[in-house]
C-alpha cells in the first residue's frame, strides 16, 4: 500500500482529532479504511412522478416553493413548518419539524430538492432532507453506510467523497489480473468508485460481485494454506493396518455394507495408512450407519497395534455406542471398555491402568474422556461423535493425548455444504448420502394441538401392534409453571389414559444418570411402551421397535433438531410415522412444519434451515466459529464461494502464487493473518 493512502483521516478537511476517533470506533483508522468502507444499501433518490409513489414510500422531489411557508409553534420549543410546494402539476405539502429556520431561507419561486416519507392520502412529504436548488443530475442512488453516533451518514459520504477525489487513484490491485479477466470482475478501483457512486443497481451488482469474490477468495487462501501447513508439518502416524482382517470382521457384521459406507470406510483407512494426520469429517444423515463406519475404522486402528477412542456428548449415547460397538466386535479379540462420569472409584481406577498398559484398545465415553489422568499408551484413532456439540478447544485436548492420533469427526446433523466448506474448510469431508436398502420412509405429519384425542387413538393402534412410542416435550427446564406441554403433565395424563394397558416411562434431563439409563434401557427392552421425554433422547438413541414419533410444540424447535427427533423412529422394518403438533404463528413456523412433512432427506432439511435461520444462529452461537464476512452472504453467495475455494485450492500448489508480485497481496495476507506461521516466505 502506498503511503498517501495509510495517512490518517485527518488529513481530510473537516476531519478533526475527535471526528477521527470517531472514525476509529467505526474501524476507519486511515484514507484507505475510509476507501473501502462500503455501504449496505443505497436509497433511491431518482425523481419520482408522484403519481407512481405508493404510501409511506420514502421519495425524492424537486418543487418550486408555491407560497410563503408557514411555521407553528407547539409545546416547549417544538415547532412545525409547512411549505406548500410545487411538484410537476401537483401541489403538495411539506412538513419539517423544529427547523423553524428555514423559513428565512425560502421565498416563494424558489427551486428546492425534498427527501421524506410520502403520505398518499394527505398529500404530504414528511420531510427528512432539504436541499435548496434543483436535484443534482449525478446521484441518483444515494449510498447508506453503517455508521456510529456521532458521525452520520451524510458526514461519512462528504469524507469518502473527498478521500476518493484525492486518493482513489492510488488504490491498489488485490486480485490477480488472470482472475478478473476470467470472471469478469470490475478492477478494484472502478469497483470502488461503483459502490460509492453508483448510477444503476447493475452497476452495484458487477461491483459487488467481484468484493464477494475476494472476500471468498482470501478467507479461502487462509483455510487452504492453514490446511497445508497442517499436513506438512504436523506428521500423523502411517497405521499399517491388517486388511484380511478388516475384511474378515465386515463380513462378521449381521448386513452388508452399502456402497456409501465402503466409500468411506476406504477414504478413512487410506488416511490412517497415510503418514499424514487424518482430518476429517463424516457425515451422515440419522440411520445411514455412521456407528458401523465407526466400529471398522476403529478396528483398523486396533489390527495396526494402535487404540481409539469415541467420544460422544451424552451418557446415553456413550452406552449405546458402547452396547452397539460390542455387539459389532464381540467376534474379535478387541477389548472395548466405557468411561463416562458415573464410572468412578475403583472400577474407574481400574479402567485407566489397563487403558495405560493398552490392554484396552478402544475406549467409548462422554467429556470424561478428556480429562488429565485419562492416558493412552498408543492412541491412533480419536472419533467423535455429533462434533458440533463438542467445542473446538475440547477436540483440540482430545487430539493432543495421543502423539498425533488420526481424528475423525462424525455428524449426523447434515451441514449444508456452503457451511462444512466454510467452518471445516481446513478438513476433509466424508459423506454417506445413501440408507442402507429395505428402510421405509417415515411418514411426517403436522396436526394441531385440538387432534391430540385422534392422535392418541393412533398412538393406542400402534401399541396394540406390539410396538413403541416417543413423545418429546419441550424442555422441562423452560418453565416451573406445570402446563401439559411440560413432560412430566404429558407423563401423568398419559399414565392415565393408558392406565393398565400400557406402561409409560418419564426421561428427562433432570434424572441422575444412572435412572436415565435405566429407563432407557427398560424402554429398549420393550418393558416402557411410551416413553415421554424431553430432547435427551435428541442423539443417537436406537430403539428399532419404535414406530411413533410424537413431538409437542414442534414449532419451539429448529428442522435439524425436529430431524434428529424424527430419526428416533425408522429404524427397524416397520413403517413408522413422527406426528409434529404445532399451532405455529409465525410464517418461517409453519414453513418449518411444511418441509418437515415434504422432505426426510437431511441434507435437503440442512440447508432449507440455514435459509430460515442464517447461518449465525446454525449452530448456535457459542461455538458457531462463523466468521463474519463484510460484503459476501454465505447462503446467498454460496457458488462464488464454491468457486472461491477451488481457486484457493489450485493457487495455493502454484510456484507462481509464492513467488509473483500479482500475488503479493495475498501473501502478506496470509503471512498476517497467522495462516503461515512457522514458515518463511520467498
Ligand atoms: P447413524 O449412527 O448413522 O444414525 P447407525 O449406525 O446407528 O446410524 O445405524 C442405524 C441402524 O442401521 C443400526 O441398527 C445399524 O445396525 C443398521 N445398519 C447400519 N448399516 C447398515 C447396512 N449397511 N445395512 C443394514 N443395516 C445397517
Ligand atoms: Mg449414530
Amino acid at each position: 500500500m502506498t503511503n498517501s493512502l495509510e495517512q490518517p483521516t485527518t488529513i481530510l478537511k473537516g476531519v478533526g482529532e475527535e471526528t477521527a476517533e470517531n472514525l476509529i470506533a467505526m474501524g476507519i483508522y486511515n484514507i484507505d479504511d475510509l476507501l473501502q468502507y462500503l455501504p449496505f444499501r443505497y436509497d433511491d433518490v431518482r425523481l419520482r412522478d408522484l403519481a407512481d409513489v405508493s404510501h409511506d414510500e420514502k421519495i425524492t422531489v424537486e418543487g418550486k416553493v408555491h407560497s410563503e411557508p408557514s411555521v407553528m409553534y407547539y409545546g416547549r420549543k417544538k415547532n412545525r413548518i409547512t411549505i406548500h410546494l410545487l411538484v410537476d402539476r401537483y401541489l403538495i405539502k411539506v412538513t419539517f419539524f423544529n427547523r423553524a429556520y428555514l423559513k428565512g431561507q425560502l421565498s416563494p419561486q424558489d427551486v428546492i430538492t425534498v427527501t421524506g416519507k410520502w403520505d398518499k392520502h394527505r398529500q404530504t412529504i414528511t420531510g427528512q432532507d432539504i436541499k435548496i436548488g434543483p436535484q443534482s443530475q449525478s446521484a441518483d442512488y444515494e449510498p447508506v453506510y453503517p455508521v456510529k453516533s456521532p458521525i452520520t451518514v451524510k458526514a461519512l459520504r462528504r469524507y469518502i467523497i473527498q478521500a476518493f477525489n484525492e486518493y482513489g487513484d492510488e488504490v491498489e490491485e488485490t486480485l490477480p489480473f488472470h482472475l478478473l479477466k476470467q470472471y469478469k470482475l470490475p478492477a478494484k478501483k472502478e469497483a470502488l468508485r461503483i459502490m460509492h457512486f453508483p448510477h444503476s443497481p447493475d452497476d452495484v451488482k458487477q461491483a459487488r460481485r467481484r468484493f464477494v469474490y475476494e472476500e471468498f477468495l482470501y478467507f479461502q487462501l487462509k483455510m487452504q494454506a492453514f490446511r497445508k501447513l497442517e499436513r506438512e508439518q504436523s506428521k500423523g502416524v502411517s497405521q499399517h493396518y491388517d486388511l484380511n482382517k478388516i475384511k474378515n470382521f465386515i463380513s462378521s457384521l449381521p448386513f452388508q455394507l452399502t456402497n456409501a459406507q465402503k466409500k468411506v470406510v476406504n477414504e478413512i483407512c487410506a488416511d490412517l495408512k497415510s503418514p499424514i494426520r487424518m482430518n476429517r469429517l463424516l457425515q451422515g444423515d440419522v440411520g445411514s450407519g455412521k456407528t458401523a463406519v465407526a466400529a471398522i475404522s476403529l478396528f483398523a486402528s486396533v489390527t495396526a497395534g494402535y487404540q481409539g477412542a469415541l467420544m460422544v456428548p451424552t451418557e446415553i449415547l456413550a452406552e449405546q455406542h458402547f452396547q452397539s460397538l460390542k455387539n459389532l466386535l464381540s467376534q474379535t479379540d478387541v477389548n472395548i471398555e466405557l468411561l463416562t462420569s458415573s464410572v468412578k472409584g475403583k472400577r474407574r481406577k481400574d479402567i485407566l491402568e489397563r487403558l495405560k498398559k493398552a490392554e484396552i484398545h478402544i475406549l467409548i465415553g462422554t467429556h470424561a474422556l478428556i480429562q488429565d489422568d485419562v492416558d493412552f499408551q498408543k492412541l491412533g484413532l480419536v472419533i467423535t461423535d455429533e462434533q458440533h456439540r463438542f467445542g473446538v478447544e475440547q477436540r483440540r485436548i482430545l487430539r493432543e493425548k495421543g502423539e498425533s492420533p488420526d481424528v475423525l469427526f462424525m455428524t449426523a446433523t447434515p451441514i449444508p455444504r456452503t457451511l462444512a466448506i466454510t467452518v471445516f474448510g481446513e478438513m476433509d469431508v466424508s459423506i454417506i448420502d445413501e440408507m442402507p436398502s429395505g428402510r421405509k420412509t417415515i411418514e411426517t405429519h403436522w396436526a394441531k394441538h385440538n387432534m391430540l384425542d385422534r392422535i392418541l387413538d393412533f398412538v393406542e393402534k400402534e401399541l396394540s401392534k406390539g410396538r413403541q412410542a416417543y413423545i418429546i416435550c419441550p424442555l422441562i427446564e423452560e418453565s416451573d409453571k406445570l402446563d401439559f406441554q411440560n413432560a412430566i403433565d404429558a407423563y401423568d395424563l398419559l399414565s392415565n389414559y393408558f392406565q393398565g394397558k400400557f406402561k409409560i416411562g418419564l426421561m428427562h434431563g433432570r434424572l441422575p444418570a444412572s435412572e436415565k439409563e435405566e429407563i432407557m434401557r427398560e424402554f429398549s427392552e420393550n418393558h416402557i411402551q411410551l416413553l415421554v421425554s424431553t430432547t435427551v433422547v435428541e442423539v443417537g438413541v436406537n430403539v428399532p421397535n419404535a414406530t411413533v414419533m410424537i413431538v409437542y410444540d414442534a414449532e419451539r424447535f429448529g428442522l435439524s433438531q425436529l430431524h434428529q427427533l424424527r430419526g428416533r423412529v425408522g429404524r427397524g422394518s416397520e413403517q413408522s410415522y413422527c406426528i409434529l403438533l404445532a399451532d405455529p404463528k409465525t410464517d418461517i413456523g409453519k414453513e418449518r412444519m411444511r418441509i418437515m412433512t415434504e422432505t426426510n432427506d437431511g441434507f435437503v432439511l440442512s440447508e432449507r434451515d440455514l435459509e430460515l435461520r442464517g447461518p449465525g444462529d446454525f449452530f448456535g452461537k457459542k461455538q458457531s466459529g462463523l466468521p463474519e464476512f463484510r460484503v459476501a452472504d454465505m447462503v446467498h453467495d454460496y457458488r462464488a464461494l464454491e468457486t472461491a475455494r477451488n481457486d484457493a485450492i489450485k493457487l495455493i500448489e502454484q510456484k507462481e502464487f509464492w513467488n509473483d508480485i500479482e500475488y503479493s497481496h495475498m501473501r502478506k495476507y496470509l503471512h498476517d493473518s497467522g495462516a503461515l506461521s512457522g514458515e518463511k516466505l520467498d
